[in-house]
């Protein structure tokens, strides 16, 4: 039979991080000792505490449908996390959860643009948000960054791009794949240049707690109401938590978006999941001591990885301050990315993901989750390689 596949999905390539680490765990299971940095998510375990609210809702027979955008406390508890930790104030209703970060951006995209709008992307971006922006119809208009800014755009390059057909333009600060964190002033400059223009923003800080180098995290709501009413806070609970499995995450946006995304997700999936919204109520009011040990691993293992990388011939990299990842430039190598990658994790056996994924493609992504032992293997096999070119 002549299987029909719509046009909208047959634009789709599958994630390549995936399947980098697919490909990664299948030779691992072949009896292959390979050294994965290809992870999007932290090496350690969800905090116990977490767990034992979730366990016990179950236990408790909270195992029914919730209201589609999330229990009453969890969106209480969101509203004052942003209230706490941006200094700004949602009314509970303009919070949504939703079954991950990534559901949470693809809500924001689909319920804003349509056929004949652009969406502004800096790259390398996330590589979800150019196929939403084509699932929803939208041409994503991406803007070229390189290492000689930190992969950040100016405000200039920014008020460039816009044109009347400008619907969002999207933030990721600390940044997935870069690392690169904007300083306030930057993200003041960006979100001026939105307000005046009119373009909503759509601000993923997933990675807001992973800091370090005394770098700050800037939410783009705190500077004028108008910069608040022109934000869609896009958000989670999977990289700070470690509860990437848990499919929790939320956004906080303008009354009428958030109307709109609750009647979206009413009719698509429906509340996260019951318990795991237990957890995340956990989550966000209990304990946050956790994360000083975890900080203190990356920031060692970054500084670590980063100072190995720079010594390799062929590969300079930038420190990044935020996030799980380094992103080294391979230019000099003379490869482009995705042979590099196949390369090393042919002959070397350590798993990266190609830059091209990400839209640069003299670079690949380096995940420092994972243990320091790993780092260490990882990078001396990386170094062997890097002469062997
Ligand atoms: C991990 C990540 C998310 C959200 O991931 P979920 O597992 O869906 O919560 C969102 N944005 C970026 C840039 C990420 O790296």
């Amino acid at each position: 039979m002549d299987y029909p596949i719509s046009s909208r999905a047959a634009s789709l390539a599958p994630s390549l991080t995936l399947a980098i680490s697919a490909k990664a765990k299948e030779l691992r299971a072949a009896g292959e000792d390979v050294i994965g940095f290809g992870a999007g998510e932290p090496d350690f375990d969800t905090p116990q505490h977490i767990k034992d609210a979730a366990a016990q809702a179950l236990a408790d027979g909270f195992t029914k449908y919730t209201p589609s955008s999330g229990i009453p406390e969890l969106r209480q508890a969101v509203a004052d996390k942003f209230q706490k930790d941006y200094g700004v104030e949602y009314e509970p209703s303009q919070v949504i959860v939703n079954c991950g970060g990534k559901h949470s951006c693809f809500n924001v995209i689909y319920a804003t643009c349509e056929a004949g709008d652009e969406v502004i992307i800096p790259a390398p971006y996330w590589l979800s948000y150019p196929e939403m922006a084509k699932l929803a119809g939208a041409k994503p208009v991406i803007l070229e960054t390189t290492d000689a800014t930190e992969f950040k755009v100016t405000p200039e390059q920014l008020r460039e791009a816009i044109t009347p057909n400008t619907k969002l333009f999207i933030l990721n600060s600390p940044s997935n794949p870069t690392g690169s964190v904007y300083t306030a002033d930057e993200i003041r400059a960006l979100g001026d240049v939105c307000v005046e223009k009119g373009v909503l923003i759509m601000s993923d800080d997933i990675y807001e707690k992973l800091i370090y180098d005394g770098a700050e995290f800037t939410s783009v709501t705190g500077f004028s109401e108008d910069h608040l009413a022109h934000t869609i806070i896009v958000h989670g609970l999977a990289k700070a938590y470690s509860m990437t499995g848990w499919r929790i995450g939320f956004l906080a946006a303008p009354k009428p978006i958030a109307q709109a995304i609750n009647a979206l997700q009413s009719h698509s999936t429906s509340n996260a999941t019951s318990f795991a919204q237990k957890g995340a109520v956990a989550a966000l009011n209990g304990p946050q001591d956790h994360l000083n040990d975890w900080l203190a691993k990356f920031d060692e293992r970054r500084r670590y990885a980063a100072e190995q990388l720079n010594a390799m011939p062929g590969i300079s990299c930038i420190n990044s301050k935020g996030a799980f990842y380094l992103f080294p430039n391979i230019a000099e190598t003379g490869l482009k990315s995705a042979e590099f990658c196949e390369r090393l994790l042919e002959q070397a056996k350590v798993a990266a993901v190609p830059g091209v994924a990400f839209g640069a493609d003299n670079n690949f992504r380096i995940s420092y989750a994972t243990s320091m032992e790993n780092i260490q293997t990882g990078m001396a096999r990386l170094e062997e390689f890097c002469k062997s070119l």
